[in-house]
């Protein structure tokens, strides 16, 4: 059966009678109908209509090695016939989580030799809390279990890791919140810097309120801080450049242990294998997933710093945790041709030194002046575009999110896939992105804009 039999229409109403989606307004989604999207190739979707969209989210945050890469599927194939599945539990392994983690070690902060897999981001989070406490616990101070994060934080979906996020929305759903996690303000400059506040010392600020969390709680009792280096789904917050260096000051003055998530930021984004080399961070765990495999497979992979890895291993007897897909023989073939094309290709190269600047500039060149842009920035292949309906006093349009989401409306028509978190519009866009790809970009969000002002105004 192949769903070329079915018209648009009808695999529509199959979708809407039997699929529950994610992150979707289920009533919303019935009345309009879904995009299906059933193809892709290098840096462009498909839907079923044939209509070209160039994909400036690489999926979600994930496709960095582009699509149509024949090379991911031939060792999937090959690992496929040669060894689908076998677990690592109880001491079996497999070749490619070995060779993986093996590289993996290679790539990460020199303090990181250790990996610990699982199939989502979220679960790698969830491993990443429980590994923390068991580490303070395993080291006599089982009181030291609270947890420092932000608001706006993104950190997945299971109960675990909506409670280390801050989304307001998520929690309001949770119904019973992972106990002991405290939340406290983002590095986010455009709306929280007070008028007169300089970059510096409002990042400074964001960092103190992670020591008054700390002080609040006492530090005997609080294990970790969580933060993504540059805050993805909730709207491409980047810190100023004075934020990290201060938490890390911090965390190492309290015992506080400092867990990085690069579920986004991870394999290239940032112009760095990972965020933390370009920060000058030493992260006693990183969560990382999507562009390991570039999206291909499902895979995330817990990168474990010695600290915790000796505990584990000297005091730790058995961690009882565990997923049956941990170190998966097929996710680990593709996530290791992945990286290989990755290097192969110098795609993190190309981020830290061409199209990451190239991005920064013409986004600011062609967009920054736009009548209802109130900011535009950006880190590597992460950008963000603030929509306001006043450039001098940061004023928003009525109706909160309103504004980006047609933005992002005019945008998809117009063959550009982006997102709007709140009145923020995000992109993410695959790393074989070039400075042609960029100008296209540019030209159809420019378009976007001319058509979103036109009717908002
Ligand atoms: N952490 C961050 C920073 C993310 O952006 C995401 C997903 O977008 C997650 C965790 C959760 O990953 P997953 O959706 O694979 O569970």
């Amino acid at each position: 059966m192949t769903y070329r039999n079915f018209s648009l229409n009808q695999l529509q109403e199959m979708d809407a009678a039997h699929h529950l989606h994610p992150f979707t307004d289920h009533e919303d989604l019935r009345a309009a109908g879904s995009r299906i999207i059933s193809r892709a190739n290098g840096p462009f979707v498909y839907d079923t209509e044939g209509r070209e969209i160039l994909d400036g989210m690489a999926g979600l945050w994930c496709v960095n090695v582009g699509y149509g890469r024949d090379e991911l599927a031939e060792v999937a194939h090959e690992q496929m016939k040669e060894l689908p599945y076998y677990n690592s539990f109880f001491r079996c392994s497999t070749p490619t989580p070995v060779l993986l983690s093996q590289r993996l070690a290679e790539i990460a902060p020199a303090n990181i030799n250790q990996v610990f897999y699982g199939s989502s981001g979220s679960e790698a989070n969830d491993t990443a809390l429980r590994l923390v406490r068991h580490y303070w616990a395993l080291e006599g101070k089982p009181e030291k279990n609270r947890i420092i994060s932000r608001n706006w934080a993104y950190h997945g979906s299971t109960v675990a890791a909506t409670s280390l996020g801050g989304m307001g929305a998520m929690h309001g759903q949770l119904y019973g919140a992972v106990p002991n996690i405290d939340h406290v303000m983002p590095p986010y400059a455009f709306e929280l810097r007070e008028a007169g506040e300089s970059d510096h010392d409002f990042g400074l600020r964001a960092a103190k309120a992670v020591e008054d969390a700390i002080l609040e709680a006492g530090p005997e009792n609080v294990a970790a801080f969580i933060g993504e280096p540059v805050m993805g789904a909730g709207g491409v917050k980047i810190p100023p450049e004075s934020y990290w260096p201060e938490i890390d000051r911090i965390c190492k003055k309290y015992d506080v242990l400092l867990m990085l998530d690069e579920v986004i930021t991870g394999y290239g984004r940032t112009g760095a294998w990972f965020a933390a080399e370009r920060l000058g961070l030493q992260p006693d765990t990183i969560t990382t997933a999507k562009a390991l495999t570039s999206g291909y497979q499902p895979l995330s992979a817990l990168l474990v710093g010695d600290r915790i890895a000796e505990t584990l291993v000297k005091k730790g007897g058995e961690f009882f945790h565990g997923y049956t897909y941990s170190g998966h023989p097929v996710a680990c073939a593709v996530a290791l041709k992945n990286l290989e094309i990755i290097e192969r290709e110098g795609l993190v190269e190309r981020v830290r030194t061409d199209t990451g600047p190239y991005l920064a500039e013409t986004l600011q060149a062609r967009l920054g002046g736009h009548g209802i842009v109130g900011e535009v920035r950006s880190f590597g292949l992460m950008a963000a575009i603030e929509i306001v309906a006043d450039k001098e006093t940061r004023k928003r349009f009525p109706g909160e999110g309103a504004a980006a989401s047609c933005v992002r409306d005019h945008a998809i028509d117009g063959g550009m896939m982006m997102r709007a978190v709140g009145d923020t519009m995000i992109l993410s866009p695959p790393l074989i992105w070039t400075r042609e790809t960029i100008d296209m970009a540019c030209d159809r969000i420019e378009t976007a804009l001319n058509r979103a002002e036109a009717e908002l105004r």
